[in-house]
């Protein structure tokens, strides 16, 4: 039998990344050091590309039972509304933020993954690990300080923020922790408070920002800088609320109370070799934005469906360097977008908080403004352009380009009339004729993972040209009907 993947930590990222694997009915170890799963609420929402990502792997009704729709979100000076965002703007099968805490989105992850025959292996915490010729050697330590050896394929470090892989592989996590103090609540709250809303309050005391969990209960989250850094008290957090968001709300009931500070941190590579980071262990940024989750979430869907196509012998493992380039990219802009929204909320100048005032309410005026906010929260407008899987053959002017995430659309395969996204699903790739008829594929390719399909020309995809799609539903490349060859030349070059 081949040696399994061992994936550490069973957070968010790492369960998703076991349960993307196993979709792909690869042999999975996930081991986790805590006795239990958390049961804090941290991460609120599931933005739509990722739902979109648990859908290409058939995995989304369970979360979107679980969850509830968040419409939109407002930013507001004081009382004075600047922003309103909606987000059934997004062009997205799942037009909303769907607010799930993030103990449900374990526990709905460790179901899935209980039915595909996987067990969280708890009280086991990797201490020492060592490349060998052939995979990788773990050391586990129980609980009661005996040892297991094991030698793996891959180590996958989806062990948090504190990552045990990332200190033993010394690599830096460079960036820096901000000098504001926050505190947060998860309370009731009774008030003319939007259940299906996200509202942040500037205010010149500081920020406010409620996040609705569940009926009247509430996330609170507000910058108590110059404060001590200290869990609250309910007196506090009510305190809180009557400075920033006004009389007429009543805290009560609290849950959780709690302070942090933010860190904006990251590595400059995600892998040294056959040892990869995700989520946390890799970049960890401020919840402006309400990213970190999400961002680990999707770094894990990148890299199963490279390593499935790798451990089945379908692609060459010269497939698992992109994976660095893409995410760390993709980490800087989620970095820079949070960090961005965090210093503007927390200007305390009066001149530049006006300045910024005025700046946000021509934003809250401006349609496209507004979707480009709308679009980089709900991350569907993350690509990956420029990178070596997203090769440009011949420009496609106004259409998809390569990189870029592919819209669903009906199509017809040799299976029958089906939607694009169905024919991803289990790892593979599709070879989309647009306007033409379906193209053929040579038997080697059909069986390492590549269908052929057709469709009629729809917005994005010009009549014919061919695109060839990965399993996570970005566009490798694409190019006139007539030059398959050179499409097909490019997949062939990372098998
Ligand atoms: C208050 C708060 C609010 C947040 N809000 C949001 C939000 O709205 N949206 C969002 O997207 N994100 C949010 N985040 C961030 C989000 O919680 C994290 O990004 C997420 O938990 C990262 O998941 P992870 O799986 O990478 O790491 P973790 O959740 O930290 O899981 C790591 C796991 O690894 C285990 N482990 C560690 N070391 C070892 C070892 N040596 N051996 C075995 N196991 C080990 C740990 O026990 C743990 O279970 C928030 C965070 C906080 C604190």
């Amino acid at each position: 039998m081949s040696q399994p993947v061992l994936v550490v930590g069973a957070g968010p990222v790492g369960l998703t990344l076991a349960l993307a694997l196993r979709q792909q009915e690869i042999a999975v170890r996930l081991v986790d050091r805590a006795p239990q799963p958390s049961d804090r609420s941290k991460a609120l929402v599931i933005w739509p590309r990722t739902l979109e990502l648990l859908d290409l792997h058939g995995c989304v009704q369970p979360f979107l039972e679980a969850g509830l729709q968040g419409h939109g979100a407002r930013i507001q000076a004081g009382q004075r509304l600047l922003v309103a965002l909606a987000f059934s703007r997004v062009q997205s099968p799942f037009p909303y933020a769907l607010m799930i805490p993030q103990n449900r989105t374990e526990a709905v992850l460790t179901q899935l993954l209980a039915e595909r025959g996987v067990q969280v292996e708890r009280e086991l915490e990797l201490s020492d690990f060592a490349e060998t010729e052939s995979g990788v050697r773990a050391e586990l330590t129980r609980a009661d300080g005996s040892k297991e050896t094991m030698q793996c394929s891959y180590l996958l470090g989806c062990d948090g923020a504190h990552s045990a892989v990332r200190h033993r592989l010394g690599l830096a996590y460079s960036g820096e922790t901000l000098e504001s103090n926050w505190v947060l609540a998860d309370v009731k709250l009774d008030g003319p408070a939007a259940a299906d809303q996200v509202a942040v309050v500037w205010n010149p005391d500081g920020i406010l920002a409620l996040f609705p969990i569940v009926g009247n209960r509430f996330r609170i989250i507000g910058d108590v800088s110059g404060a001590e850094a200290a869990d609250p008290s309910l007196e506090q957090v009510q305190a809180l609320v009557d400075q920033r968001l006004g009389s007429g709300f009543r805290a009560h009931d609290p849950i959780w109370l709690s302070h942090f500070r933010i860190n904006e941190r990251k590595v400059d590579r995600y892998s040294v070799g056959r040892v990869f980071l995700a989520g946390d262990a890799a970049h960890i940024h401020s919840p402006a934005g309400g990213q970190g989750m999400n961002t680990g979430m999707q770094d894990a869907f990148n890299l199963a469906w490279k390593l499935a196509l790798v451990l089945q012998g379908k692609a060459g493992s010269q497939l698992l360097e992109t994976y660095s380039p893409e995410r760390s990219g993709i980490g800087d802009q989620v970095l820079r977008n949070a960090g961005v929204l965090t210093r503007v909320a927390l200007l305390r100048q009066p001149l530049l908080r006006r300045l910024r005032n005025l700046l946000f309410s021509n934003l809250g005026r401006s349609r496209r403004l507004q979707r480009r906010l709308v679009e980089q929260l709900c991350e569907t407008d993350l690509h990956y352009r420029g990178s070596a899987l997203s090769p440009v053959l011949v420009r496609s002017g106004a259409g998809l380009a390569p990189g870029d995430r592919t819209p669903d659309l009906a199509c017809s395969a040799p299976s029958g009339e089906t939607r694009l996204h169905a024919l991803l699903r289990n790892g593979r790739l599709v070879l989309l004729s647009v306007g033409n008829p379906r193209p053929a594929l040579d038997s080697s390719l059909a069986r390492d993972g590549l269908v052929s399909a057709v469709a009629a020309p729809q917005p994005g995809y010009r009549a014919g040209w061919t695109y060839l799609i990965r399993p996570d539903a970005y566009l490798c490349s694409c190019a006139p009907s007539a030059e398959q060859e050179r499409l097909l030349a490019v997949w062939e070059a990372w098998r």
